[in-house]
């Protein structure tokens, strides 16, 4: 079960009270779409951040028409590596193709009591209001260095945050704790679920469809496959293990592609399964996978009697790992007491990766933390209330209360 909401309410909220509100459009305006450069809105945050005082350091992707930026606000004594908060953000954003928009994508408006946009929930919100606050930051001096990581392709499988933390422990820096903005309604989620997708490629033997026992229906090998995950995935909702604070109390197995045959009389050759296991940390991928890979090892006697080239093989396609963060860390206690959430009830865990994993990898404690819901993400017509860009205001401006010097 999720953690309750904070349970103040904001007197309602206009748009001219977020003074974070024009930092959002402007970051909203740049069309980062994942497969297109970001270098518009690398360049425009590093000048800006450049203008406050920090240090910035850009990590390109191979192409080098897209960069990761990390930026550091030295502490009031000048040290840059060691301590001191993340703060991080994809700036990519979903595409919007296809999908019926009533209002410009990349142009945030204000309609009602929420803000419309490409990127308002899924993450530009977070990273626009947390450089809102670099005038305040810069003039109150900071007790430890603070940093901001705004990475590119987070929306493709978190990959150019790889490139920002690699760089960022070769260079030495060694940050205390990280937050990363990604829409949890401003509840503090201390641990998401880890995902691991395979491609699993049946190989059959082709022959007349009037012939079925000539042939290897991959396509109908394949679906024997699909329906044992199916099998697997509704034991793990009958009898777990759960852990009862995520979302999904569960790990759970799921099915995104099936691709293979050509025509009806044909017995189709090849059949291809795209399929993740998201779990908890208590289920180990690598045994449900092991136990997949067994029931398709039990199909091969039965395939190879007809024709011996026939087969099933498995790729690993990605590897998300999940994170845990204690609710009694520093980290853990500075969000639960800017978000205004309680310490003993208001943790969260969710099912939707992020880049948190891969801070909380190299031993840096992580929380995911930030304004609007992950229902509104990737959506036509995506929204966030202007009360949960509030809240976000309100966090960060706590925030800097903890960390600055005056
Ligand atoms: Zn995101």
């Amino acid at each position: 079960m999720n953690a309750p909401l904070p349970n103040q309410t904001l007197n309602a909220v206009q748009a001219s009270d977020l003074a974070a509100l024009p930092l959002i459009e402007k970051w909203v305006s740049f069309a980062s779409v994942s497969r297109d450069s970001n270098l518009p809105i690398i360049e425009f945050t590093r000048e800006l951040l450049e203008s406050h005082g920090a240090q910035c350091r850009l990590s390109y992707d191979d192409s080098g028409k897209k960069a990761n930026l990390w930026a550091t606000l030295p502490a009031a004594d000048g040290e840059t590596k060691t301590g001191g908060l993340v703060l991080s953000g994809h700036t990519d954003v979903v595409p919007v193709d296809g999908q019926p928009w009533d209002t410009d994508p990349f142009k945030a408006e204000v309609i009602g009591d929420k803000l419309f946009g490409r990127g308002v929930t899924d993450m530009k919100s977070f990273s626009a209001t947390a450089l809102m606050m670099l005038p305040e930051l810069a003039r109150r001096k900071l007790k430890r260095p603070l940093h901001f990581a705004f990475s590119y392709d987070e929306e493709v499988g978190c990959i150019g945050v790889r490139r920002l933390i690699a760089d960022m422990v070769d260079q030495g820096f060694r940050p205390a704790g990280c937050i990363v903005g990604e829409p949890t309604g401003m509840q503090v989620v201390i641990a998401h679920k880890g995902k691991h997708a395979y491609k699993t490629s049946v190989r059959g033997f082709e022959a007349h469809s009037s012939l079925t026992p000539q042939g290897v229906n991959a396509v109908e090998i394949a679906c024997e496959f699909v329906a044992n995950l199916k099998a697997m995935h509704r034991r793990l909702v009958e009898h777990g293990p759960f852990d009862e604070i995520f979302d999904v109390p569960h790990t759970t197995i799921h099915t995104g592609v099936i691709a293979g045959g050509t025509a009806l009389n044909i017995i189709p050759r090849d059949c291809d399964v795209t399929w993740e296991i998201r779990h908890h940390h208590l289920n180990a991928p690598v045994l449900l996978f092991n136990e997949a890979k067994a029931f398709a090892d039990s199909l091969l006697p039965a395939m190879h009697a007809v024709a011996p080239d026939t087969g099933i093989t498995h790729k690993l396609n990605s590897v998300l790992p999940g994170f845990a963060t204690d609710a009694g860390s520093d980290i853990a206690r500075l969000c639960f007491a800017c978000a205004d959430v309680d310490a003993s009830t208001g943790a969260g865990k969710v099912s939707f990766g992020t880049e948190a994993a891969l801070f909380h990898q190299v031993g840096v404690p992580t929380i995911v933390c930030g304004p609007g819901h992950i229902a509104q993400a990737h959506q036509p017509n995506e929204w966030v209330t202007l009360e949960q860009l509030a809240w976000c205001e309100r966090f960060m401006r706590r925030l800097a209360n903890e960390i600055c010097l005056n």
